[in-house]
């Protein structure tokens, strides 16, 4: 596996790394097994976030068995103040069960009043310093999801990484992350696989990441041993083909930006609605042709979007500024008029 330069962390970072997302939807078991895999296939740099709610806990676990030695370990927060922050990387140090976190970030920076709280003398920058001083975290990341945000926050010249969206149908980072290097930083491409919108092109998907140049390590969300080799493999396999670009273009035209990645930054819906679970039908109706099969699973969902009250809480957490309470009202519709 092609190792490369985390920035000026000096860390070198195999170009895939191990996105801890999905892995909070199974169990410890599925976290060992793919975590092992992901050891003997050379990844070396795993990423999760406090926010992932076990995450954390199952590589902790995981970590135990297969050496914590064997990973760079990156995690990130959500608190803004000191106090909230500095307890995240507490927890986290407690859940990854290890003395020195590789990485920790700063997570999710998109509005102005955060960054202002982010760097007033209570806010959670402060709290990456003294932990740093003290030895629990070596570097100090950035990950956001809104272009001019991030290029505000790299300008401060204050963080060794930036973490920000980058796949065959998003790459309007691309700027960003040519600045970044100038500077130094290291370069994580969050969602490489748009949040598994790209998963039936994932192949193509990978090499189009790793051909691009630019970033330092690209963290899919992996699950199984299986996807640990198919993403290793797509890494190590060359150009892309002139079949695998049209596929990847006529992917971006129907996709567009506007769809649900499946980061789950929405919920908790106040109403318990699955809120990432009902917006993937969206695609088996309208690109996939499998609106009869997506009815039945949909008739499964224990609270369905015609719940919803639009109290507004999730649009307001959405990174990407989705009109949440509209577009799974639509699908209960579609499904109802079925
Ligand atoms: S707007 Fe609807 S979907 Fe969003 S949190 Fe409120 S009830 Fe849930
Ligand atoms: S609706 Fe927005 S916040 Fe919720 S999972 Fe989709 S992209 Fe993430």
């Amino acid at each position: 596996m092609e190792q490369k330069r985390l920035g000026k962390t000096n860390l070198k970072v195999s170009v895939i790394g191990f996105g801890g997302i999905p892995i909070q939807r199974y169990d410890s078991k599925t976290a060992l097994e793919t975590l092992a895999a992901c050891k003997d296939m050379g990844i070396n740099f795993i990423d999760s976030a406090r926010a992932y709610s076990v995450s954390e806990e199952y590589i902790g676990t995981s970590l135990s068995e297969i050496g914590r030695d064997n990973f760079y370990l990156a995690t990130k927060a959500m608190s803004r103040t000191k106090e909230g922050f500095y307890n995240d990387i507490i927890t986290s140090l407690k859940n990854f069960k290890t003395d020195v976190i590789d990485l920790y970030q700063i997570h999710n920076v998109g509005k102005q009043e955060d960054f202002d709280k982010i760097f007033s003398e209570d806010g959670a920058y402060q709290a990456a310093l003294q932990a740093q001083k003290e030895g629990k975290i070596k570097h100090i990341g950035i990950t956001s999801h809104i272009k001019e945000m991030a290029e505000k926050l790299i300008e401060t010249k204050k963080f060794a990484t930036v973490q920000f969206p980058f796949n065959a149908i998003e790459n309007q980072g691309l700027t960003l992350f040519k600045r970044a290097k100038e500077l130094d930083m290291g370069v994580i491409a969050m969602k490489p696989l748009g949040g598994g919108i790209l998963a039936d092109a994932a192949d193509a998907a990978i090499k189009y990441i790793v051909q691009s140049g630019m970033v330092s390590v690209a963290i899919p969300g992996m699950n199984t041993p299986q996807q640990v080799e198919q993403n290793v493999r797509a890494a190590k396999s060359g150009a892309l083909t002139q079949n695998e670009k049209l596929e990847l273009d006529k992917l971006a035209a129907e996709i567009g930006k506007d769809f649900c990645r499946r980061c789950g930054y929405c919920l908790p819906c106040s109403q318990g609605i699955d809120i990432p679970g009902i917006m993937v039908f969206e695609g088996y109706i309208k690109r996939y042709g499998l609106a009869s099969w997506a009815k039945g699973r949909y008739e499964t969902s224990a609270v369905k979007a015609s719940a919803c009250i639009e109290c507004g809480q999730c649009t307001s957490r959405c990174p990407y500024s989705l009109d949440i309470p509209q577009r799974i009202k639509w699908v209960d519709k579609y499904f109802a008029d079925m």
